[in-house]
């Protein structure tokens, strides 16, 4: 399929209809999704219709979630310009791209190495060099580089991973769905010293996380 050159105009639809609309305020997350281009994150097939309101397939079972969905967890997570941000689900990169687009330190991990391969290519083509892309069980999230002010997990978990709990630096937020197969609640953990307060937030439908502290392999559903 032929790519148009920008979808500029799809891209200010997007952010007026999809997320101003339904209480998304928070302005350099807003400019980053009139940025990034979200075209480019999804398989040739799906170009014009990157910029509707769901998730995308990408290949291999997964999806890039749909853009409201992704605007609620980055939202929640408080991200800040240099704020140290740990993805877990890298997916097409589209994510990463938006929270390097807010100047955040983004440290991204898939457990798939074709779409962290295709992930680390797209972003190198679009100027985001500063994200590090790593192959692995984000389950066990990335200890080199903890404490992160953010964890954010962009696939659905029985429970809370303990080593993303214990990466979280002072007042750092962790977002996370949580849940059974086809019905989650994004969950929202602040760290306050050595306490947790959990807040839950809305209903959701992720792709599972598969790894060590999440599903052993995927549930029979998906
Ligand atoms: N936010 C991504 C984007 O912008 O394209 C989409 C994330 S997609 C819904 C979920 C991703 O989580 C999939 O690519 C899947 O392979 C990955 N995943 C599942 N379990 C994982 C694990 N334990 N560690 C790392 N990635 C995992």
């Amino acid at each position: 399929m032929k790519r148009r050159a920008s979808y500029g105009p799809e891209r200010r639809q997007m952010v007026e209809k999809q997320l101003r609309a339904r209480g998304i305020r928070d302005s350099s997350l807003l400019e980053a999704f009139l940025e990034v281009p979200r075209h480019r994150f999804v398989p040739d097939k799906w170009v014009e219709r990157a910029y509707d309101d769901g998730p995308i397939p990408i290949g291999h079972d997964q999806t890039v979630s749909q853009p409201y969905m992704i605007a609620a967890m980055v939202q929640a997570a408080r991200v800040s310009p240099g704020n140290r941000v740990l993805e877990i689900g890298t997916g097409s990169g589209y994510q990463a791209a938006l929270l390097s687009a807010m100047k955040a330190q983004v440290f991204t991990v898939e457990r798939i190495p074709e779409l962290a391969d295709q992930a680390a290519t797209r972003l190198d083509e679009l100027g985001h060099r500063d994200v590090e892309v790593r192959v692995a069980d984000g389950t066990l999230g990335w200890e080199e580089f903890a404490p992160f002010k953010s964890v954010i997990v962009g696939a659905a978990s029985p429970r809370i991973p303990e080593p993303l709990l214990q990466q979280l630096g002072e007042t750092g937020r962790l977002v996370i769905p949580v849940g059974r197969d086809y019905s989650q609640v994004l969950h929202v953990v602040t760290r306050r010293g050595d306490g947790y307060r959990t807040k839950r937030a809305e209903r959701c439908i992720f792709v599972p996380l598969i790894g060590k502290f999440a599903w052993k392999r995927k549930p029979a559903v998906h």
